[in-house]
């Protein structure tokens, strides 16, 4: 029988800097069981046959607002000065996104002013008495013809449903800019790992109360290993074995293409919202800076929601009425375990950005 302090299960970002503080902060021993065979979860990176560094689960980009998160990451890597770009494939062009001053006059092929796209979307927008759903949501605010272009086929693309389908809340967010500025994020920090987010990872978990074991799933061994608690980072339905039910999730498949030459795309990623069946193209050189005679694309196929107890691996939460409602129980249960924390997407059945899995970290275990 192994004894230690805590037995965390997961080795993605939120199970690694909570292992992470506990070992440094609060001299805890930590065992992390990860099922995959690598560490990092979905922020997993690593070079393809080619030498070529790519996202194995999809392009991520550290961006946040946190002080306390950018500083704690960056006793354990440097950072590339990277800002992330976006352009969406419409009409044939590449098109500046989120949508600013420059997307207007790339699409309509004049000058506009701030005061232009101001008049634009006042004669455009949809006057609703109610919105009802994702669809409402972005014609009330910027008309038929920029939701044609850029929202309504990504959106079912996205999800498999039609925005008219969905909660209002899924395209509440989307901005419009009325300046010119063409960053994805605005946060104040951003930027890429120097090293790729594994180094990044492995420098973190290389601390002597640390072990980590890969290939396991912590049901088939967590009867040889006694702790005085567990911070659990897995699919919290899976924990207590579905009994409300399994949590839906939205998928998405990836596949990777090496090219002979240096770049294809203008920036690190291009939407397609009217084109071919996938979402985006990344190409992972323009993130990380990477001097390689070829290239390599990523393309980004959504999947069916997950079948019922299918591992949710790049995936989003799909958060409506019924899900939300099952989630709820299933708090309600991991309240009642004083010894087991729930964190992470998983854990909390909710999508959240790399900065917010660590900052969740670094509040429990701090
Ligand atoms: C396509 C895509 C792009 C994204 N891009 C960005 C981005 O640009 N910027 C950003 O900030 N965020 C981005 N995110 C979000 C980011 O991926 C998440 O914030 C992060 O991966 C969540 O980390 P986690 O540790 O909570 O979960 P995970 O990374 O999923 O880690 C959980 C780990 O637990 C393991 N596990 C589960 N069950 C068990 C078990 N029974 N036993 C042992 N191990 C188990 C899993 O194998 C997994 O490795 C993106 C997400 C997606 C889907």
């Amino acid at each position: 029988m192994k004894t230690v302090d805590i037995l965390i299960v997961g080795a993605g970002i939120t199970g690694i800097t909570a292992a992470s503080i506990l070992a440094r902060e609060k001299n805890k021993t930590v065992l992390i069981i990860e099922k995959r065979h690598h560490i990092g979860g979905n922020c997993y990176d690593c070079f393809n046959e080619d030498g070529i560094l790519i996202h194995l689960y999809g392009p991520h980009i550290f961006h946040t607002q946190h002080k306390d998160v950018w500083d704690y990451l960056s006793q354990f890597t440097d950072w590339l000065d990277y800002v992330h770009h976006v352009k969406a494939f419409v009409d044939g062009k590449y098109i500046s996104f989120p949508i600013n001053i420059n997307t207007f006059e790339q699409l309509f092929e004049k000058s506009f002013t701030k005061d232009d796209v101001l008049a634009y979307l006042e004669q455009k927008k949809i006057d609703l008495p109610e919105i009802k759903n994702a669809e409402d949501m972005v014609i009330s605010r910027m008309g038929k013809t920029i939701y044609d272009k850029f929202f309504k086929n990504y959106t079912r693309k996205q999800w498999g449903v039609d925005a008219k389908d969905l909660a209002p809340e899924i395209t509440e967010r989307i901005p419009i800019r009325f300046d010119r500025d063409e960053r994805f994020f605005t946060d104040p920090y951003q930027g890429m790992p120097e090293k790729g987010y594994t180094e990044l990872f492995k420098a973190m978990l290389d601390h002597e109360n640390i072990q980590v074991i890969t290939g396991k799933d912590y049901r088939d061994i967590k009867d040889q290993v006694k702790f005085d608690k567990m911070i659990y980072t897995g699919p919290v339905d899976e924990f207590f074995d579905y009994k409300y039910g399994y949590l839906p999730y939205r998928g998405i498949n990836f596949s990777f293409k090496t090219y002979d030459q240096e770049n294809c795309l203008p920036v690190a990623v291009v939407n397609y919202p009217n084109d071919h069946d996938y979402t985006r193209i990344t190409e992972f050189k323009h993130m990380t800076f990477q001097q390689h005679y070829k290239t390599c694309l990523c393309y980004e196929y959504p999947a069916p929601a997950k079948a019922e107890k299918d591992e949710p691996v790049a995936s989003y939460p799909v958060l409506d009425k019924k899900s939300l409602a099952n989630y709820l129980k299933y708090k309600n249960e991991t309240n009642k375990l004083i010894n087991v924390d729930f964190i992470g997407r998983l854990g909390e059945f909710k999508y959240l950005n790399m900065d917010a899995c660590v900052k969740n970290a670094i509040d429990l275990c701090g």
